[in-house]
Order: C-alpha cells, then structure tokens, then sequence
C-alpha cells in the first residue's frame, strides 16, 4: 500500500492535492484489498489511481481592451468502467493538474456511490471570471470548447459546472459545441430549462447535502429542526444549502466567500437568502455587502497569515463547508470540537485536511465527506442526462424525490460497506469501501484495458 503511494508521490511529485485524495482511499481500503487477493493480483489500485486520458491545451482569447490572454485548459478522463466520463468543470486561477486530478479521483467514487450509470472526469481552466464582463466571459468560454469539444459528447464525456463555471458559462460552451458540431445534444448538465435542463439541478448539491445530514441525524433519532449551522462559501452550493437548512427548521448563521465570512446571530432567512443570491449570480457582488443591508451582522475580513478560519470558532451544531478544497485545517477541526459540533456534512470537494478529519473520527462526531454528501448534484445531471436521451421533462417534485431517494440510498450503502468491513458509523471508510468496489468490479469484468 505504501509503495503505491510512493510511486504516485515520485511520479507526479508537485501534486499535493492528489496525493492527499488517493492516501485518504488507501488508507481506508486496505480491509478490502485483505480480503480481495484477487484484486491486488490484478493491480486495480495501480490503475484506478492513473487516469485514463489527460487533456491539456492552450486557450487563447482577447479580452476587452484588445490585448490577447492566453489560459491553459485541462480535462481528466480519470475512469469510465461504470458510464461515460462526467464530472464540472472548474475555472479558478488556482486549477492545475494536482486540482483537476484530486477531484477527478473523487468523481469516481462519488459516481459509482449515486447508483447511476456514471465514470468519473473533471476539468476547467486558470482562468480567473471574478470581475470579468459578459462578453469575455463569452470569448473564453468559445475559445475553450473550441478545443474541448473534440474529446467529449454524450455517450463519451459529459462535462458541468463547478466553481467559476455557472448557467451563465455552462450556456456559452453549449452554445459553441453545438455550432462546431452541428448537433443539440445532452453534451452539457446544468442546461438552463428552456434548452434541455433538469429542474432541481441547481439546487441539487445543496438540497443532496442536507438530506445526507438529515439521514444521518435520524439516524441517531435526531433531525435539523432548531440546529444552529455554520456554511462556508456563497456560491451555488452553499446557497441551496442554505435554502434547504431554514426549510428543515435550522438556523444558519455564517456564510462567506474568498474575501471574508459573515456572522449573522439572528440567523439568515428566506429573504436574507434571497438577498445573497442576488448579491452573488446576478450583481457578482462581495459577502461583505450583506452587512450594508443587515447592519446587525458582523463581518470579518479573511487574514491568510492565520492556520485557522475564525468561521469555523462560532457555537455551533452542525457544520456545512461549500467553498473549496482544505478550508477546515487541523486548528479549525479543534475549534468545531470546542464549539459544540455534533456533525460536519461537506458540501464542497475535500473540505477537511486530514488532520480535522482525523479529529472528527477520533470525537465520533457525524463526519460525511464530500464524495458522498455532495453526490447530489451529478446525481440530478445524471438525470438530466435521462431526460434529455428520452426528450422529455420530469416534473420538479419527481426529480427532488429522486434526489431524496438517491441521497438516502448513499447514506444506507456507506453505513452498509463501512460496517461489513469492521469500521461501522465511518462514512468517509463506507464511501470509499463501496465507491471501490463497484468500480473495480466492473474493471476487471472488462479485462486490462
Ligand atoms: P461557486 O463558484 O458557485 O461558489 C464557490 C464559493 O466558494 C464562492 O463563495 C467562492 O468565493 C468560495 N471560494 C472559492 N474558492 C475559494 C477559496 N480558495 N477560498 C475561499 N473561498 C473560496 O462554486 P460551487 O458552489 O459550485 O462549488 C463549491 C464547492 O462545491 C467546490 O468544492 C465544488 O467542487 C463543490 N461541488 C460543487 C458541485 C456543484 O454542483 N456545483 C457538485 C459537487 C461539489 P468567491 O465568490 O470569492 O469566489
């Protein structure tokens, strides 16, 4: 097992994020491989650790004062033993190879958990939309399909989006594929409904993640009802999470974004939140606008010198991190502890480092990673994907209890996979157990290919 990890750490030296995403399966997966001779005989984890296909390529554009910019583009074709590849795509000046390949490995196993005919890819671009005007929006999104669109398509590779890539850009790239292919198909998720989208789709992630709390709380004979939560990130992800917890009977009373977070004790409701969203799809706002309209919240501006975010040091039950991968350090999951939480339920892609989780695991707390409390929303793509091969729409209240079946279909699979193999109550074991499981069964039906 270590020697798997040596080889990838002297491979791809400089890719940390990977590296922290495959030990994470390793380490938890090691009763399988004990009980599988067969598996490591057939070297499964040497290959469901190197991606199929990397794409990378040049992105040339103009911006608005006619100066040229060139971005560099990416797509991992991580695995497609069980479905076409499917996984966002991200645009973020942070995206590199390491990134792409970390959420490209999780993608995987987060598929093969939604029940769905699903691989695993992801994909994006360094390049940076915050304060970026339409019409650049635009030129970027042409000039990147104007390569991307050779190596995906229906049946081959199903992109969505991520963060930095939202209706708006998701829009612009079906826009160009469907000129330089001369074909409307379902190349895209997270299509706006008037040209092939899912109702639920935007806020399936969102409304997944607090369902997967939800089950984990009955679980316990609790629920949402009066629980004081703390969400990261203003984004699509954090917004439905948001709209679901004061649907459940929660109190959020944080919300953020890469500038600084907002601490509201009366708690953000439904108009709050309506505000927010505005504020963030439609006017590209700062969190920090919130506190001009509600003048009782307080706003705290992010210090980068610190190992801590002072979000995560509120009294809190439960929390919901929606922004970005290792926003929960060691010193913040101390911070959780102290503060009274009783569940971490990741609405973003690796949110906790391995030292918070290991805090979590070692507290028992309610600890579901992302792979599978986030699973929500390529669930919902996958069933946009059902609906657009069909031709037909299905109604909102069938796709969110789809959606509720799906999520708590996860839920019992994890519980399920992390007791049969001796961890029982440790989702983030059970997720990776039965996600592995499913994947590599299906490679080595298919031979070494
Ligand atoms: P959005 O772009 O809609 O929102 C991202 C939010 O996170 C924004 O508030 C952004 O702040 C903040 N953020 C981004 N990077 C950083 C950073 N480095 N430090 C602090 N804050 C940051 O993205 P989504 O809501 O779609 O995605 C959020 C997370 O959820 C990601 O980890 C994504 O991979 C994951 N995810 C998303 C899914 C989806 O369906 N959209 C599905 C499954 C997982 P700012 O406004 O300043 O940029």
């Amino acid at each position: 097992m270590s020697d798997i990890l040596r080889t990838i750490q002297s491979r791809d030296p400089g890719e940390k994020e990977f590296h922290q995403a495959v030990r994470e399966v390793v380490e938890t997966i090691k009763p399988v491989l004990d009980r599988h001779p067969d598996y490591r005989q057939a070297a499964v984890l040497e290959r469901i650790t190197e991606p199929e296909r990397v794409i990378m390529f040049r992105v040339p554009w103009m911006d608005d004062q006619g100066d040229v910019q060139v971005n560099r583009g990416f797509r991992i074709e991580m695995n497609s033993a069980i479905g076409p590849y499917k996984g966002g795509l991200r645009f973020h000046p942070s995206v590199n190879l390491s990134i792409l390949k970390f959420l490209a490995f999780e993608q995987v196993f987060k598929n093969a958990l939604t029940t769905l005919p699903l691989g695993g890819g992801k994909g994006g671009a360094d390049f940076n939309p915050k304060g970026r005007p339409d019409n650049e929006i635009m030129r970027f999104c042409q000039s990147f399909m104007a390569e991307l669109f050779r190596h995906i398509g229906p049946d081959t590779d199903i992109p969505a989006g991520d963060i930095g890539v939202g209706a708006r850009e998701i829009g612009y790239l079906f826009g160009m594929y469907k000129k330089l292919r001369n074909e409307f198909t379902g190349v895209l998720t997270g299509k706006s409904l008037a040209w092939g989208g899912s109702l639920i789709r935007p806020e399936a992630t969102g409304y997944g993640c607090v369902y997967f709390a939800s089950e984990m709380l009955a679980n316990r004979n609790d629920s949402l009802q009066g629980k004081i939560c703390i969400v990261s990130g203003s984004g699509n992800v954090a917004q439905y999470s948001v709209e679901k917890l004061i649907e459940s009977g929660a109190k959020v009373v944080t919300l953020s974004d890469s500038s600084g977070y907002v601490y509201d004790e009366e708690g953000i409701d439904r108009n709050k939140l309506e505000f927010v969203k505005r504020l963030k799809n439609i006017r590209r706002g700062r969190m920090k606008e919130y506190v001009d309209k509600y003048s009782q919240a307080v706003y705290t501006e992010r210090d980068s010198t610190l190992d801590c975010n002072p979000l995560w040091n509120h009294r809190a039950d439960c929390a919901f991190p929606c922004a970005t991968q290792n926003e929960i350090t060691g010193k913040d999951g101390y911070n959780l502890i102290n503060n009274g939480i009783k569940l971490v339920c990741e609405g973003a892609n690796m949110p906790s480092t391995p030292e918070a989780i290991n805090i979590f695991l070692d507290k028992e707390i309610l600890y579901a990673p992302g792979k599978a409390a986030n699973a929500g929303g390529v669930a919902v793509s996958g069933l946009e994907m059902a609906q657009n091969s069909m031709r037909l729409n299905w109604p909102r209240e069938e796709v969110d209890a789809r959606l509720r079946l799906i999520m708590k279909s996860i839920h019992k699979t994890c519980l399920d996979a992390a007791a049969e193999y001796g961890k029982p109550g440790n989702y983030m074991a059970g997720a990776n157990i039965a996600g592995f499981v499913k994947v590599v069964n299906a490679m080595l039906d298919q031979g070494l290919v």
